[in-house]
């Protein structure tokens, strides 16, 4: 199946202009400060693209950390380039997925100087180099990012690994956590305690996270519409276009009514699958379906049929809970479709988070089943 990229024209989100600083400065080769969430220890990581780690910047991040240096990379490239855990079933969660360290095996020094690190860095980003091209152990330490990156662990590992490529460079980033010169790590950020006058941007986890959901990774949207399946009809007065989830890897469907205006009516409905295909009695997932194809068929409109994710692992929960993700997905569609502006049926989506995301929904259409009570 081919497939063609299908990012919004438009996202208002909070922390977008964030992101977008963000990526440009890493395209220019300079420092991003990234803000851990609390879970994986808070504080700032300085974050370079490791592609283009120079030693002008590599010595500030030396600078203003405690010195000891990461390179977040994806597991597959850790794999290629024989880097194993330095243990594996580590007993620290932040430390386990540190690989055997590295220096470039040839074109340094002693491998601890800047220089030396900065080159490490570019040749453990080289898509051409192979084990070979390293010594073990050395004087820089990757680390291991987990698949999928924030969407599926917000962590700095992943959302450093996450940067790069949104940037578009190899996904490996050079990256130390933030360390005041009393010795405390840095936990409230003020530029001048870094005794510079530059402007870098940061960048909140969080902000990465919503940037994953509800636009793309930087290589693929949100979603993909799938051109095997342009609209064509399901059944009379009903045509059907699918597309592939980027984050989820499920395959959501769109059925579209006749008539349907530039503004169109939208339901949404999460699938359920003992509810919609079994009429299960425990919930009223099978009748609000039967009621909403119903209504486009007759009304027109669209009706945004979200599949659930069937791999494990995967960063959506199953059954009736509706979180970001969705929203996310929602709305990477509804761009997709041209329906920016839309009106709302009655349903789990978020008017709050779609309007964030570029999709105003001026009003909300009510239905007979309002008064339901939730799940
Ligand atoms: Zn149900």
């Amino acid at each position: 199946m081919s497939l063609t990229p299908a990012l919004p024209r438009s996202h208002a989100w909070q922390g977008r202009s964030a992101i977008q600083s963000a990526v440009s400065a890493l395209q220019a080769g300079r420092p991003v400060l990234l803000r851990a969430e609390s879970g994986s220890g808070g504080g700032y990581d300085v974050v370079l693209p490791a592609a283009l780690a120079d030693t002008a910047w590599t010595a500030w991040a030396v600078r203003w950390s405690s010195g000891f240096l990461y390179a977040p990379l994806p597991a597959d490239l850790a794999e290629a380039l024989d880097l194993p855990l330095m243990v594996r079933g580590g007993d620290n969660p932040a430390t386990r997925t540190h690989t055997v360290s590295i220096d470039a095996a040839v074109g340094i020094t002693t491998g601890i100087s800047a220089l030396d690190r900065a080159r490490t860095a570019r040749v453990l980003a080289d898509p051409g180099s192979t084990p070979a091209d390293f010594t073990r152990p050395g004087h820089l330490m990757p680390v291991v990012a987990s698949n999928g990156g924030v969407t599926v662990n917000p962590g700095r590992v992943e959302a450093a690994v996450d940067l790069c490529r949104l940037a578009g460079l190899p996904p490996v980033a050079l990256t130390g956590q933030l360390v005041r010169d009393d010795g405390e790590l840095v936990r409230e950020l003020d530029m001048a305690d870094l005794g510079d006058s530059h402007d870098h941007p940061i960048v909140d986890v969080a902000d990465l996270v919503t940037h994953r959901l509800f636009v793309g990774d930087g290589i693929r949207g949100r979603v993909t519409r799938a051109l095997g399946l342009p609209w064509h009809a399901v059944r009379s007065a009903l045509e059907v276009v699918g597309f592939v989830d980027a984050v989820t890897g499920a395959e959501h469907i769109v059925l579209r009514g006749p008539g349907t205006p530039s503004r169109p009516v939208v339901s949404v409905h999460a699938e359920c699958t003992m509810g919609d295909i079994f009429g299960s009695d425990s919930c009223f997932c099978g009748r609000e379906l039967a009621e909403a194809t119903e209504r486009i068929a007759v009304d027109g409109g669209l009706l945004v049929y979200l599949r659930r994710p069937h791999g494990r692992g995967a960063p959506v929960p199953t059954g009736h809970a509706w979180t970001e993700a969705d929203d996310g997905a929602l709305a990477a569609i509804l761009h997709s479709l041209g329906a920016t502006s839309i009106s709302l049926f009655d349903g789990p989506a978020s008017r709050d988070r779609l309007s964030r995301a570029g999709v105003t929904s001026l009003d909300v259409a009510r239905g007979a089943a309002e008064n339901e009570p939730e799940f």
